[in-house]
């Protein structure tokens, strides 16, 4: 996948829990900056990182959600608006 396009907002490395939704709780590699951007702090490894029992991580491109307003979105898969405070799924658009 061409990076280029990655805002860093960091909305795909958010855990989901044992039912496949998505939770408030980022991936442990994730490093958040302050200028609000993300990073993480494996990314070189990152594809195929376990990151609990049942979650390895993958490519963008094969994950089961998009997000507010990522250049990544693809397909008509549900929208989520996603931080450490709250999971918003998005009905009204699907960017
Ligand atoms: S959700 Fe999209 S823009 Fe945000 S970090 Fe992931 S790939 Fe980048
Ligand atoms: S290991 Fe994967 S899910 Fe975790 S911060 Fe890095 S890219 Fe995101």
């Amino acid at each position: 996948m061409d990076d280029n396009k990655c805002l860093r907002c960091g909305q795909c490395c958010f855990m989901p829990d044992s039912q496949g939704n998505l939770t408030s709780e980022p991936c442990r590699y994730l490093v958040f900056n302050d200028d609000g951007t993300t990073q993480c702090k494996i990314y070189e490894d990152r594809i195929g990182t376990r990151l609990n029992e049942k979650i390895v991580c993958g490519f963008r491109c094969d994950d089961r959600f998009n997000y507010e307003n990522c250049p990544y979105n693809s397909g008509e898969k549900p929208t989520y608006s996603v931080n450490r405070k709250r999971v918003r799924r998005i009905f009204w658009r699907n960017t």
